[in-house]
C-alpha cells in the first residue's frame, strides 16, 4: 500500500530526532543508507515495531574525554579524545583509532556507523565502532607519540576489553602506536588479552593485518571485473596515499599485472608514468618507517615527478583508487577522472567520495566499489587476530592469505544478492542491505528493553 509507505525524507527525519544539521556527513549517509533498506524495513513489521532505523541512528554510546601529557619541552598539552560504540548487536564493539587534527565527534559517529555495516559483511562476530583524537602526530617525536598514546589509554581503558570493545589502528595509529597503547592496557590491568588488534607479531599480532586492508582492495576489485567476465591485466590505476593501505593495495596490483600510476600525500602526489614495479614499492614502504620520510623525495627513485600541490585524479588511468581519508575526490575529480578515461572507482579509504562525487559515480555509470565493502580486509584481519588470542595460537601467512581471500569473495557475493541489476550491480546498495539484514536480525532477536 504505497499510501502508507513512509516517504524517505520522513524516516531520516524521524529516526534522528533533529539532532542533525540537514547538511551534516551523518544525516546524508544515513538517508543514503535507508533509501537502500527503506523498502525492507516496510516490509517486515518486526523491523518496524522494533524501532531498528531509530535505535540504528543513534551509536549505543559515546565516550568522549580530555587527554593531558607532557611535549619534550616539559609543556602541558590538552586534546579530546572520543570512542563511539555504535552497535554490539552481532558481535563486540570494533574499529580503528585515528589520530588527526580533524578528528571530531560527528565524523566518528559516521565513520562507526560504516563500520558497524563493514564489520556485518566480514560474517565474522564485530560489532561497530570508531574512535581516535584531534592529535596530531606529523612532526612529533616517538616519545611524545608514546607519552601521548599513555595518556590516550589511561583514559579510555575502562570502555575497552576483549569481549568488549577492541580498537585498532586507523589513520595515524599504526602497529608502533597500538603496541604504545596495548602496553600501557597491560600495565593498569594486569591482563594479557585481545584487547586490541594491529598488534606487534611477538605479542598475537597477525602476520598479515599490513598487508590485508590493500590486499583486501585488490581482491574486491578483481571479484567485480570477475562478475564481469574481465581481469585487472593491464589496466592503470591513480592511487591516494602512500601509507599502509595505498602502498599495499599498490603492491598487491602491481603483482596482479596492473599498472601503479601514482601516490600521494597531503602536499602532492607522485606521478610514475611507467607504473610503479613492486621492488620499488617496496622501497617506499621501508623508506616510510624513518621519522624523516617524504615521499617527494622518492621521485627521482622511483623514475617519476613530483606535482606539489595538486591530487592524483587529474591523471589518465583506467581505475582511480582513493586510499587516503574522507571526501578526497569531489565533484569536479569526479568529472576529471571521467573525461579521461576512468571506468572503476573502488574505495581503500573510509568514505572517500562526497555526497556529490558518489552522484557523479553513480550518473556516469562508472563500476563502483565502496569501501564499506572493497576494503573490510583490513577489519577482517583483525577479527582472525581476535580469534588467534582467544585460542592462544599463531596461524600461518598463506593460510591467512586464503581466509583473507574467502572472506572477500564471500563479501563480494553477498553484496550482489542484495544489489540489484545482476549486469549493473550497485555495490553500494549490497553492502548497505546485507550488513543491515545481519545486524537488524540480531537486535530484533534481542527485543526491546
Ligand atoms: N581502521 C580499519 C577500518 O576502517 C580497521 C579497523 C579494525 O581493524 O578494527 O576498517
Amino acid at each position: 500500500d504505497l499510501e502508507k509507505t513512509p516517504k524517505q525524507e520522513d524516516v531520516v527525519a524521524s529516526a534522528c530526532g533533529g539532532r542533525y544539521a540537514p547538511d551534516s556527513m551523518f544525516l546524508r549517509g544515513f538517508s543514503d543508507f535507508v533509501a537502500c533498506v527503506l523498502d525492507i524495513v516496510n516490509a517486515r513489521s518486526e523491523y518496524v515495531e522494533a524501532g531498528i532505523l531509530d535505535r540504528l541512528a543513534e551509536p549505543d554510546r559515546v565516550i568522549s574525554f580530555r587527554i593531558v601529557w607532557l611535549d619534550d619541552d616539559g609543556e602541558v598539552q590538552v586534546n579530546r579524545g572520543c570512542r563511539v560504540q555504535h552497535s554490539n548487536a552481532i558481535g563486540p564493539y570494533k574499529g580503528g583509532l585515528r589520530f588527526a587534527p580533524s578528528v571530531e565527534e560527528g565524523i566518528l559517529r559516521r565513520l562507526a556507523f560504516e563500520q558497524t555495516l563493514k564489520n556485518a559483511l566480514t560474517g565474522l562476530p564485530m560489532g561497530g565502532a570508531k574512535g581516535g583524537a584531534d592529535f596530531d602526530p606529523q612532526g612529533r617525536s616517538k616519545a611524545e607519540i608514546m607519552r601521548f598514546c599513555q595518556a590516550f589509554i589511561t583514559e579510555l581503558h575502562k570502555e575497552i576489553g576483549p569481549s568488549r570493545d577492541i580498537p585498532a589502528g586507523d589513520i595515524g595509529v599504526g602497529e608502533r602506536e597500538i603496541g604504545f597503547m596495548f602496553g600501557q592496557y597491560k600495565r593498569i590491568t594486569e591482563t594479557f588479552s585481545g584487547v586490541m588488534t594491529g598488534k606487534g607479531l611477538e605479542f598475537g599480532g597477525s602476520c598479515l593485518r599490513r598487508e590485508a586492508t590493500g590486499y583486501g582492495v585488490i581482491h574486491f576489485l578483481e571479484a567485480m571485473l570477475k562478475h564481469r567476465g574481465e581481469a585487472i591485466d593491464g589496466r592503470s590505476a591513480a592511487i591516494s596515499g602512500a601509507g599502509n593501505v595505498a602502498t599495499h593495495a599498490a603492491k598487491r596490483l602491481a603483482q596482479t599485472g596492473g599498472k601503479v600510476l601514482t601516490l600521494s600525500n597531503s602536499r602532492g602526489f607522485l606521478h610514475i608514468p611507467d607504473g610503479l614495479s613492486e621492488d620499488r614499492i617496496d622501497e617506499v614502504v621501508d623508506a616510510r618507517d624513518a621519522p624523516s620520510f617524504r615521499l617527494e623525495a622518492m621521485a627521482d627513485r622511483v623514475g617519476g615527478t613530483w606535482h606539489p600541490g595538486d591530487t592524483p585524479w587529474q591523471v589518465a588511468c583506467d581505475i582511480a583508487m582513493p586510499c587516503a581519508t574522507q571526501n578526497e575526490i569531489d565533484e569536479a575529480a569526479v568529472k576529471s577522472l571521467v573525461d579521461n578515461g576512468c571506468e572503476i572507482v573502488v574505495e581503500g579509504a573510509n568514505l572517500p567520495l562526497t555526497p556529490g562525487a558518489r552522484d557523479a559515480v553513480r550518473a556516469a555509470g562508472l563500476l563502483y566499489g565502496p569501501g564499506k565493502a572493497a576494503n573490510i580486509g583490513g577489519v577482517a584481519m583483525s577479527g582472525l587476530e581476535l580469534s588467534q588470542n582467544a585460542a592462544r595460537l599463531h596461524w600461518a601467512k598463506e593460510d591467512l592469505a586464503q581466509d583473507l581471500r574467502r572472506i572477500i569473495e564471500e563479501a563480494h557475493e553477498l553484496c550482489l544478492e542484495h544489489a540489484g541489476d545482476e549486469k549493473q550491480p550497485d555495490y553500494e546498495r549490497g553492502a548497505n542491505r546485507a550488513g543491515f539484514i545481519k545486524v537488524a536480525d540480531a537486535m530484533t532477536a534481542f527485543g526491546v528493553l
